[in-house]
Parts: C-alpha cells; sequence; structure tokens
C-alpha cells in the first residue's frame, strides 16, 4: 500500500564540447563512479541511475522532457563537473517538472599539488561551474535543493537521502485522493478549506461520499473472513476486557474486522489511498471505526476525523516520504488534547477519539472497548498504547482563506510521568521546541489546527522543501524560535504570498 512505484533519481552531469574527448571521458566515467558509490552506500532510500553528460542546450532539454515523461523518475540531480554555459540549461529547466537537486560537489577531495596543471584545473571546476549554472536556477526562480559536500562523505549522502524523500512527497502529492465519508463537523473551522484551490496546488482530489455508500461493503464481508482478521489482531494484541464478557468483547472486536476489510475494499475499488470518517454521522455503521481506521493507516493510507481531508491527505504524503526510510519509527493522525503545566514537566497529551496511528507504539498494544462518550454507538474496540520517545515533527495545514500555510513544529516525545488506567486510548506526550511556552503561543498566532499529521522519521526541512515545491508558505516553531522573529515570519509571508 505504502510504495508505489520503483522510483529512481537521474544523475545529470554537465560540461560542454570544448575540453575535447578525453576530458569528456573522463566526466563520464567519474559520474559513474560516483552514482556507484551513492547506490553501493546503503546510505540512500532510492537508486541514483547515471545519464549521458550533458553538453548541450538539446541534449538537456531531451533528458528533462524524458524525465517528465518517466513515471519511475522522481528527482534529477545536477553537477557541473566542469564549466557548462548555463543559457545551454534554459530551455530543460524550463521544461522540467520533477523534483531538482544541485548537488554541488567535485570528484577529487584534495588539491593535487604536485601534479596540479592547467588541464586539471579545466576537468575539476565544479567551483566555477556550479556557480555559472545555481545563478541560472536562482534567475529562473525555480524550487531546488543545494546541496554541498563531498560525494563519499555519508552525512552529504544523507542528506541526498533526505532531499530523495520530500522528492517522493512531491511527486505522489498528485496521486494522492481523498474519501471523505460525511461533511465537515458543524461549525468546526480549521478542517474546513477550498477544495479545488486544494487540487490546484497539491494535486489532491477531494470526494464526498455519503456514509451508507460503505453499507454494503460492510455488510458483505463474511463471518470467517472477519474472523480471520480477529485472530490475528488477538495474537498480535493483548486484551483488556475491562470487566467485559469475553465473547461480547469479540463480538465488538468483529464489528471493526468488518469494517476494515470493507472499507479497504470500498478505497481499493475506488483508487483512494486516504479516508476521513465522522463520529456524528455514521449512517449504518455499528461503531465509530477505531481499531479499523488504526490498522487501515498502519498499512499506510492517510487519515482525518471529523471531515478534515486536509490532514488526510497530508498524513498520506508524509507516510509516503517515509517509505523508504530504515528503522522508521511512525507517522500517524493526532490531536492536541490536554496540558501538563507543572514546570519542569510541561508537556501535551496527544490523542485522538480513537484514530492513533499504531506505527508509533512504543511496547505493547491492546485491544479495549469502552463508550465513547460522544455519538449514539455501540462501544467501539479501539487499540491503545503510548508513542515511542523521540524528536519528531508535528504538521498542520490550515487555509486562510486566500491561501494554505503549512505549520511545523519540531516536538519531543516523552513518557508521562504516570500510567493513565482509565484512558482508554492510544497517547503520546510531547514538549514543543523551544518550550511549551513559546511553542503554544506561536502555534496559535501561526493559526495551526487542533489536528496535526506527526512523524518522527522526517525533519522540518523535509516539510519545508515540501512546502516550497508546492509554492505554499512554511512556518517553523522549532529549537530557536522566539515570538518576535516568529510574528516577523508570518509579517513576511503575508507579504510574500500576497496572491
Ligand atoms: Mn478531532
Amino acid at each position: 500500500m505504502l510504495q508505489s512505484k520503483n522510483y529512481k533519481f537521474w544523475f545529470c552531469t554537465g560540461s560542454q564540447d570544448l575540453y575535447g574527448d578525453e576530458c569528456l571521458a573522463h566526466v563520464a566515467a567519474h559520474s559513474q563512479e560516483i552514482v556507484k558509490f551513492l547506490n553501493d552506500s546503503g546510505l540512500l532510500p532510492y537508486e541514483v541511475v547515471v545519464k549521458p553528460t550533458m553538453i548541450t542546450s538539446e541534449v538537456i532539454f531531451n533528458t528533462f522532457r524524458a524525465a517528465n515523461a518517466d513515471a519511475e523518475c522522481a528527482g534529477v540531480i545536477t553537477w557541473m563537473h566542469t564549466f557548462s554555459p548555463a543559457k545551454s540549461w534554459i530551455h530543460g529547466l524550463k521544461e522540467l517538472k520533477k523534483p531538482l537537486l544541485h548537488f554541488h560537489t567535485q570528484y577529487n577531495r584534495e588539491i593535487p599539488y604536485d601534479t596540479i596543471d592547467m588541464d586539471f584545473m579545466n576537468e575539476n571546476q565544479a567551483a566555477h561551474g556550479d556557480r555559472e549554472y545555481g545563478h541560472i536556477v536562482t534567475r529562473m526562480g525555480i524550487a531546488r535543493e543545494v546541496i554541498m559536500g563531498y560525494w563519499q562523505d555519508a552525512h552529504v549522502i544523507e542528506k541526498i537521502g533526505a532531499w530523495m524523500n520530500s522528492a517522493i512527497g512531491v511527486v505522489e502529492s498528485s496521486k494522492v485522493r481523498v474519501c471523505r465519508f460525511a461533511d465537515n463537523m458543524r461549525n468546526v473551522a480549521v478542517t474546513e478549506g477550498d477544495k479545488v484551490e486544494a487540487e490546484i496546488k497539491f494535486g489532491w482530489e477531494i470526494d464526498a461520499w455519503p456514509i451508507n455508500c460503505l453499507t454494503p461493503y460492510v455488510d458483505a464481508v463474511t463471518d470467517d473472513e472477519a474472523n480471520a482478521l480477529v485472530d490475528e489482531y488477538y495474537k498480535k494484541y493483548k486484551i483488556i476486557l475491562d470487566g467485559r464478557d469475553e465473547k461480547e468483547f469479540r463480538e465488538h472486536v468483529l464489528v471493526q474486522a468488518k469494517q476494515e476489510i470493507g472499507i479497504e475494499k470500498f478505497l481499493v475499488e475506488h483508487n483512494y489511498q486516504a479516508v476521513v470518517t465522522h463520529f456524528g454521522d455514521l449512517g449504518s455503521l455499528k461503531q465509530l471505526p477505531g481499531l479499523a481506521i488504526q490498522h487501515l493507516m498502519e498499512k499506510g493510507y492517510g487519515f482525518g476525523a471529523e471531515g478534515d481531508w486536509k490532514t488526510a491527505a497530508l498524513l498520506r504524503v508524509m507516510k509516503l516520504m517515509t517509505a523508504g526510510k530504515k528503522d522508521a519509527k511512525g507517522t500517524s493522525f493526532m490531536e492536541d488534547y490536554t496540558y501538563n503545566l507543572v514546570p519542569g514537566k510541561e508537556g501535551i497529551l496527544q490523542a485522538h477519539m480513537l484514530e492513533v496511528c499504531p506505527t508509533i507504539a512504543d511496547g505493547e498494544i491492546a485491544i479495549r472497548c469502552t463508550p465513547l462518550s460522544m455519538g449514539d454507538r455501540e462501544d467501539p474496540a479501539r487499540l491503545v498504547f503510548t508513542a515511542k520517545e523521540g524528536d519528531g515533527i508535528a504538521v498542520s495545514l490550515i487555509d486562510l482563506g486566500h491561501r494554505f500555510r503549512l505549520i511545523i513544529n519540531e516536538v519531543t516525545v516523552k513518557k508521562t510521568e504516570k500510567p493513565m488506567p482509565m484512558l482508554p486510548v492510544a497517547t503520546a506526550f510531547w514538549t514543543p521546541k523551544p518550550d511549551l511556552e513559546t511553542g503554544a503561543e506561536g502555534w496559535i498566532y501561526a493559526g495551526g489546527a487542533h489536528h496535526t499529521a506527526f512523524t518522527y522519521d522526517l525533519t522540518a526541512d523535509d516539510m519545508v522543501r515540501w512546502a516550497d515545491s508546492m509554492g505554499i508558505e512554511s512556518v517553523v516553531i522549532g529549537e530557536g524560535t522566539t515570538i518576535r522573529g516568529l510574528k516577523k515570519d508570518l509579517k513576511l509571508g503575508e507579504a510574500y504570498y500576497k496572491n
């Protein structure tokens, strides 16, 4: 579900035909060596493919046009080994629709002091050629990433890997289709937004479906099919009966299993990768989908509650951006609930009614079945756990009426001081950076929502890069943020993104 394509990145080395065949042969050989090293490093989430050296405007144009047309190409990495007159890049760059990385490196690490001559200088002048090339990309106003450093250094290769993950978010964004069961929760503002503009900006198709379109799909699930899934749940998760009869408890879990199978069938048949529900509009569903949605999120589907299509689509994009990540710690829909304001122990308790993704779970996951205290349905079965410790980001996409803003808060997830046995939902507890007071004040000044897409596996920079590619404003609240500085950022954003 998560990985839809075997993505590759094209490595395009710039040069020109002024230096003779021998030099160009070296350029091509060096590029091949560098690409082989990058691929063999084990540090990149996706394969790099070397392309023939780009020496004329025509070659560049045709290569970039081919990159656009290749469904498996997720981005282009450019590097000027020698000087490459930048006017020859204009037509190609105008054509390029894929994410662009300018890798500013050099074949040799050290200046060969004893042997260096003008031939060497002509052949190895990225310091020169990459400035010429960088100039034209800046002049043309093209969003791109610049990474400088030696191609054998792990931290440099890791930066390329992080860019690749953002690039996947860019190319996959236009394929996200959100199935929205029911409409927005009445009177809620922040989950609303302009769906037409979202399709123009992000490529997201957001469709509404009456919840009862789901009924035949859930009803068609046989007991055998659902029981097989319940057996899987029972094998994987601990059961906390909370005094309920064992048989009755399993019946409730069976309802969730039927919902999971039915919802997924619907999503697959209609080609949706994200889903939105509303606890106040459940049609014929016997329970609010809890465990069912949690399991679907774990498989890679985006999710938003109470009509929140923006967070659903964003979560799907972020799950795809982390798909290539080794040892990923998890990505989930989340909601700010309640504070701990004890000095030195400040933080926000995160949860939702039910729908928190088990990919972020630390240790044991249990199924519980307790009243929802909202709505008019059966007590829904849900997965209960606490989140892993560590740094992450909480991200909110808001519609300001005339444009979108992406708000990113760096947070540190911690364990709560004590367990919360009376709270039958999955939780995370985090302290926003730079501290709770600044983090929360900044979030509110920026207009951030109570719903977020949370991940341990991306950085604020990764999301800023994605926002830049989408042409929307991004605001980061993190280490070093001050309210004075943030207010200035917001004013600058207001001016810059006026149209
Ligand atoms: Mn909510």
